[in-house]
């Protein structure tokens, strides 16, 4: 059997194990110390627009500080868009609050402006308005955010951006995760960067960023004794996991542009297959990271998706259905939405493909005589 291509895998790029084993000679093991710092920093430096990052255990743990920090509680409504993976929704039910879930635009497949500003009417005409809106880039896409932005200035509702698979992406030349009053970034295993495990919470100013580490670090009071006048989390990134990151940050715009690159492979693969199309950007004012390329197989298709998907398993390659949308989630059955079954449609008839920075042209040419089958 040839060995398994996956969708998309931790790459390292060689330096990282030198910020550990630092950790371990200067005995920094502990959720804090400079590599917490340093990969802090580098964060900021490659966003841009003055931000003030702090990194935690994970990017659904940066969502649940954003809505603590927004004030979001038992009672309230968050807007989230419902085409995503459930770490974006999940921390609006820890606050004991309730998800509204927002339906696709077909060129971003994020969350669409229209349905956002019809939700956003009707809640406040049913005596709720909703006290945060939670976009979405998904596989790296950026959303339409001026549009977006737009909605929730004109009602005043705060925007959490998040940006867990669109490290590296851009929008009119500016970086995703720059645009929210909060905006998240995740570095699991599956990520375009990994620290094996964490995230980070994209502030806009150091006061957010000290109230950050503040809940994640337990809300400890400055007393000479342990004193908690609040509920606190133990969120913070280890400073072993930020020494991942920080060899990881030197090679990120590499891996950026390795996955931007099998996109391109997926296009010449397809672009004789009627019915097929791959995933890309609308417009040239957004640049997708690609963090995972996808495709959809409409009905003028010669084959299923389902046909495609064995062919590939049969190969050993990792193929995947889109993101589940939340609103058809058991867990979240009766959850108010807004929409017109577009992300049900992209469900349906879409599937990732293999999409790391770590693919070598054996493996492409092992993708691509399984794709020329299909033709
Ligand atoms: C991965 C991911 C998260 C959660 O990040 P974790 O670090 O795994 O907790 C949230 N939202 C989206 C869209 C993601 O892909």
């Amino acid at each position: 059997m040839k060995s398994k291509i996956w969708l998309s895998s931790p790459h390292m790029g060689g330096t990282e194990q030198n910020y550990i084993n630092e950790a371990f000679e200067t005995n920094w093991i502990a959720p804090l110390g400079p590599n917490v710092s340093g990969f802090e920093l580098d964060l900021e430096n490659y966003l841009g627009g003055n931000k003030n990052v702090a990194c935690l255990s994970s990017g659904t743990a940066a969502i649940h500080l954003a809505l603590v920090q927004l004030d979001v509680k038992r009672g309230d409504e968050v807007l989230c868009q419902t085409f995503t993976f459930c770490g974006s929704a999940n921390p609006i039910i820890y606050q004991g609050a309730t998800p509204i879930f927002i339906d696709s635009e077909m060129d971003t497949w994020n969350m669409c402006p229209n349905h956002l500003e019809e939700a956003i009417k009707d809640r406040i005409s049913k005596g709720i308005k909703p006290k945060a809106i939670i976009i979405v880039h998904l596989y790296g896409m950026p959303a339409k955010i001026n549009e977006l932005l737009s909605v929730a200035k004109n009602y005043n509702i705060p925007v959490i951006e998040d940006a867990a698979e669109a490290l590296g992406s851009t929008y009119n030349s500016r970086k995703c995760g720059t645009f929210g009053d909060f905006s998240i970034l995740s570095f699991n295993g599956n990520k375009i960067i990994t620290t094996s495990g964490g995230g980070a919470l994209v502030c806009n100013s150091l006061d957010d960023k000290k109230n950050t580490i503040f809940y994640a670090t337990q809300a400890r009071d400055s007393a000479p004794h342990y004193q908690h006048s609040v509920i606190g989390y133990n969120y913070r990134m280890s400073n072993i996991s930020a020494g991942i990151g920080r060899g990881q940050m030197e090679i990120l715009d590499k891996h950026v542009a390795l996955r931007q690159k099998m996109n391109t492979f997926y296009k010449e693969s397809f672009k004789n297959h009627k019915g097929v199309s791959v995933f890309q950007e609308y417009t040239d004012k957004i640049i997708s990271n690609h963090w995972l390329s996808c495709i959809t197989i409409s009905e003028v298709a010669k084959f299923t998706k389902e046909e495609f998907q064995k062919a590939m398993n049969d190969a050993n390659i990792e193929t995947r259905p889109l993101w589940k949308p939340m609103h058809l989630q058991p867990v979240f059955k009766n959850t108010p939405y807004y929409g017109n079954h577009e992300s049900e449609s992209l469900f349906n008839k879409g599937l990732c493909l293999p999409s790391g920075s770590n693919l070598t042209d054996k493996d492409r040419e092992r993708i691509n005589s399984v794709i020329a089958c299909f033709n």
